[in-house]
């Protein structure tokens, strides 16, 4: 017998109803938006995310697939989706199409990370790219499209913020962090001893040492001009927006491109896992990638953590009606009636076990159904069916006509 591979799943009928309509959402509110769809590859060459994503992320030192194929090309399968979105605009011209360009996908990634409730290794983002403006009142649109989605999903969420500056502001930030860390580097954990001089920014946002980081030097107060009037009219425009969220000055975010804007998603329903989604702005990443100096901004969320929570809340779509038949005759004109009924666009079902007419009732409940129709030996002599509200519990007979029945479900 064959499992799937560890940190992989299959999505079933019981889950891929959320599935459906969680990417409906996702459409629906980027159309509302004026995001359009891009499809990337799986795999890119290697070289893409070193470059991009950062030769000293978590990402790119311990958790891509990589592979040599048969031509002896280095290849990886995508581990996050932004690298993939530059590179294509890049390389079909779009920015030269158009001066301003929105994004978005809805596409697999995979990271080697150690498989936990909410973590998989194969696993699916939806994100936005917002590429061609350095206006901070473009951060505001893309996590207000965040925000409004997971609140159109009755999520509870709140936004943690913070800015990394410019590259100058970093470097400076940078330097005073390494002093700060290294007088305290005997009470860090091993990993974080060892980002002192990689990559000290990941420190701050490490789960075990954070206790230990109380009077880190603050991002804040090294932001230049230019950066701290980014931030505040950022963080003036979400409150009039409504938008809940929080200053952190300990949020990095775990990739090398961002710059000023980055924040999270995060909701209390998901424990340990709580970061939903997050993104940031990016103003340096197509010129590092050779292309022209073009700022951009964006986020991903993880898709398999946002179902996890409306599963939690119970939201299957309830049919309308459940067809209830005793005996041959009965099951013959209630599944033409099941025929008729679905060409309205109703959505219906029936039995087709021969269950007694408990067990096909038990079933109408279990499917949430709002009507029951029931279809008896008897019935069909009288030339009547029994009509039953779910809801109410009451049930009378009506006239054996599908006008008559379509009257009632609507
Ligand atoms: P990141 O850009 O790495 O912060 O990823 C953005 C979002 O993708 C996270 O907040 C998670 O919701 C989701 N995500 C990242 N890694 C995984 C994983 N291994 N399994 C499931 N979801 C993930």
């Amino acid at each position: 017998m064959f499992e799937c591979v560890k940190g992989t799943k299959d999505i079933l009928p019981e889950e891929s109803f959320y599935w459906q309509s969680l990417e409906r959402k996702i459409r629906e509110i980027c159309s509302i938006y004026n995001y359009e769809e891009v499809r990337i590859p799986t795999f890119e060459r290697t070289e893409l995310f070193n470059k991009s994503t950062g030769e000293e992320t978590e990402i790119v030192q311990k958790q891509m697939y990589t592979f040599i194929d048969k031509g002896g090309r280095s290849l990886t399968l995508k581990p996050e989706g932004t690298p993939s979105v530059v590179r294509a605009v890049l390389q079909y011209s779009l920015h030269k199409k158009s001066m301003h360009n929105k994004f978005y996908y809805i596409e697999r990634m995979f990271r080697q990370e150690k498989p936990q409730k909410g973590r998989f290794r194969e696993f699916t983002q939806f994100g936005i790219e917002n590429i061609g403006s350095g206006s901070y009142f473009i951060d505001g649109e893309v996590i207000s499209l965040g925000y409004n989605l997971l609140k159109n999903l009755g999520i509870d969420i709140y936004v943690r913020l913070n800015s990394l500056g410019c590259d100058e502001d970093r470097k400076k930030y940078i330097e005073k962090l390494k002093i700060y860390l290294n007088d305290r580097k005997n009470e860090l954990c091993s990993d974080c001893k060892e980002r002192i001089e990689r990559n000290p920014l990941r420190v701050l946002d490490c789960k075990i040492d954070s206790g230990n980081l109380k009077d880190v030097p603050d991002i804040k107060e090294f932001l230049c001009g230019g950066c701290l009037e980014h931030l505040e009219k950022l963080m003036e425009i979400l409150k009039s927006m409504n938008i809940f969220f929080e200053l952190d000055r300990k949020l990095v975010r775990g990739l090398d491109y961002y710059t000023r804007t980055v924040f999270e998603f995060t909701s209390s329903s998901l424990g340990a896992q709580d970061a939903i989604g997050g993104g940031g702005r990016y103003d340096n990443l197509f010129k590092n990638m050779g292309g022209p100096d073009i700022p951009a901004c964006g986020f991903a969320m993880g898709m398999e953590r946002i179902i996890l929570i409306m599963k939690k809340e119970e939201k299957k779509e309830p049919l309308l009606l459940y067809i209830c038949t005793i005996g041959e005759e009965a099951e013959r004109i209630g599944f033409l009636i099941l025929d008729e009924l679905r060409k309205e666009g109703i959505r219906c079902e029936k039995d087709f076990l021969k269950r007694t007419l408990k067990a096909q009732m038990r079933e109408a409940e279990k499917m949430k159904s709002k009507y029951v129709l029931i279809i008896g030996e008897e019935e069909i002599k009288k030339g009547r069916l029994i009509f039953k509200d779910m809801g109410t519990g009451e049930q009378e007979e009506i006239t054996f006509s599908k006008e008559e029945i379509i009257r009632r479900l609507k």
